[in-house]
């Protein structure tokens, strides 16, 4: 199955696809972790990347394109595939199709977390994750054992572009070039809009009910 993720920064998207890899049986492919791992071995495209990244600003499609051709090619997303943070604008939709269908694959469903602005600011300046496993917690609602710690020992760290001033930013981006892919997604009746607000599983409940409401 091949399911999007769909929602504004701080909806939640990273966490849920994680706890979905479980049930569908295939990989999570977060454009946003691919380039932060880029920017961690400080290559040129991650230098790139954090340009655009630190400023809140989308990535230019072409470069995001490529990483994702590459991480669609390996062989544990040849079943499908759950797209977290990615498509963000129409062109990327397009492509995204184009892929799939040369594979004779095509996106299943577009699970669509909702969530408001002030909720998704106070989630994102709360959140950390680990910097070994890639866990994320919320300081308030997902407590790790310890504010530095996660379970398995690692580092945890506030992402640099998690501060409110760069959010809103992001947000902004995603009311003005991701948001208009609802339009793109609509009219082919694979939208499944969800409640983002709640705890981590009874949202976790409502998306595998979308999910399997597009498989
Ligand atoms: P995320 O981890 O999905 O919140 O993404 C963090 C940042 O990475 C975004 O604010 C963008 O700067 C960049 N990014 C991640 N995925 C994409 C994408 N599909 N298109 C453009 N920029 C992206």
């Amino acid at each position: 199955m091949d399911l999007v993720l769909f929602g504004p920064p701080g909806a939640g998207k990273g966490t849920q696809a994680k706890r979905l890899t479980e049930l569908l049986k295939v990989p999570q492919i977060s454009t946003g972790d691919l380039m932060r791992a880029e920017r961690g071995k400080g290559s040129a495209i991650g230098k790139k990347f954090d340009e655009y990244m630190s400023k809140g600003l989308l990535v230019p499609d072409e470069l995001v394109l490529e990483l994702l051709a590459q991480r669609l090619a390996e062989p544990d997303a040849k079943s499908g595939a759950i797209f977290d943070g990615y498509p963000r604008t129409v062109p990327q939709a397009k492509a995204l199709d184009e892929l799939l269908a040369k594979v004779g694959r095509k996106v299943d469903v577009v699970v669509s977390l909702e969530v408001k602005l002030e909720e998704m600011i106070e989630r994102i300046v709360l959140r950390r994750s680990c910097e070994a496993c890639g866990q994320i917690y919320h300081l308030r609602y997902n407590p790790p054992p310890s504010p530095d710690r996660c379970t398995c020992g690692g580092k945890l760290v506030q992402r640099p572009d998690d501060t409110e001033e760069v959010v809103r930013k992001r947000n902004e981006e995603y009311l003005s070039k991701t948001a208009p892919l609802l339009n793109y997604y609509g009219p082919k009746g694979l939208v499944r809009p969800v409640d983002g607000v709640g705890s981590l599983d009874e949202v976790t409940a409502r998306v595998k009910a979308a999910a399997s409401d597009g498989g």
